[in-house]
């Protein structure tokens, strides 16, 4: 945007308050349109591992959309809008069945970990969508986990907690994401008795270098001991990060160094086909 500057001159700052909007519309309508299809959208998988076992206990689903001109969009980038406008409904519920379906083919029949945003909860649309998910792909609610973050929770009402409640009945369990970067995350705990709690990789990253993140990261897990909780380390990318996190006494590691998120063995051949023309073309400009 153009601004007055003193006499006679414009200059560009604020750079795109404007552009940055229209962007987001434009994102909006992509990802309507896409909606109808599916088809650029993908589930992507990364295990989350026991540290004494070695074990693959669950897969966490982590959805990808690949966009004609953008390449891969971020979660982080599309999720937010889809909140906002209303299609995080169609695409969760994408979501959920795919994922579903998916972890019924898994022949060790680890769990299937699904993230749900504020926006899904309270209002009943949820807990139907799980419900039809499992019933129309046959999955056992038990190897079905939902991850939420502790922003989720932010201000949140009885409905959430009814939703919890009506979750926990079909046999599904329920995560708490992203643990400790979210605001008064004790108070979570006593609200409701989670199954799991995931230690932000931003603490696992600092416990290494940081004996303050070090003592966090240890209390979480003495925690967790205590209450019967698993708790997993996010963001475990070296041989460091996995040392520090078992000594300090987490349950389940989940990073780079076990492996990156990556697609189902369906959905495989199309991503490399998808990767390959994205280097041509990067290698012609
Ligand atoms: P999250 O649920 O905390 O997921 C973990 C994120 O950390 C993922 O990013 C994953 O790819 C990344 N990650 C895993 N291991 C490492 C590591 O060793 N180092 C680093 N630096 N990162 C690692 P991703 O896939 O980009 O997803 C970002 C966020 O978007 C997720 O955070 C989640 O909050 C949200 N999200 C992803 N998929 C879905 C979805 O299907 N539904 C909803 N509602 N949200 C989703
Ligand atoms: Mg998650
Ligand atoms: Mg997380
Ligand atoms: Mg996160």
């Amino acid at each position: 945007a153009a601004k007055y500057a003193g006499k006679g001159k414009f200059t560009v700052f604020e750079p795109a308050m404007g552009e940055r909007i229209r962007d987001r519309e434009h994102l909006k309508a992509d990802l309507r349109a896409t909606l109808q299809t599916m088809e650029d959208l993908f589930v992507f998988y990364q295990p989350i591992v026991e540290i004494q076992t070695r074990r693959v206990t669950a897969r966490e689903a982590l959805v990808r959309w690949y966009h004609p001109d953008r390449g891969w969009i971020s979660p982080a980038e599309f999720i937010p809008v889809a909140e906002e406008s209303g299609l995080i409904e169609p695409l969760g519920r994408f979501i959920l069945h795919r994922a579903c379906a998916d972890a019924t083919t898994w022949e060790d029949e680890e769990r299937v970990a699904v993230n749900i945003s504020a926006a899904q909860f309270g209002g009943g649309m949820l807990v139907d969508s799980v419900r039809e998910a499992l019933e129309e792909t046959g999955l056992r609610p038990d190897r079905l986990e939902i991850e939420v973050t502790e922003t989720a929770l932010l201000g949140s009402d009885q409905g959430v907690i009814e939703d919890f409640g009506k979750l926990r009945a079909l046999g599904v369990r329920i995560a708490l994401d992203d643990f400790g970067t979210g605001y008064s995350s004790l108070a979570h705990l006593r609200a409701y008795p989670f199954d799991k709690i995931k230690i932000d990789g931003s603490f696992v990253r600092d416990a290494v270098t940081r004996p303050d993140c070090a003592a966090v990261v240890k209390a979480i897990a003495d925690l967790g001991r205590r209450l019967g909780v698993t708790t997993v380390a996010e963001g475990v990318e070296t041989q460091e990060h996995l040392a520090r996190v078992t000594e300090e006494g987490c349950s389940e590691i989940q990073g780079y160094l076990i492996r990156k998120p990556g697609p189902s063995e369906r959905d495989a051949p199309r991503v490399e086909a998808i990767n390959r023309a994205l280097r041509l073309k990067q290698q012609k400009s």
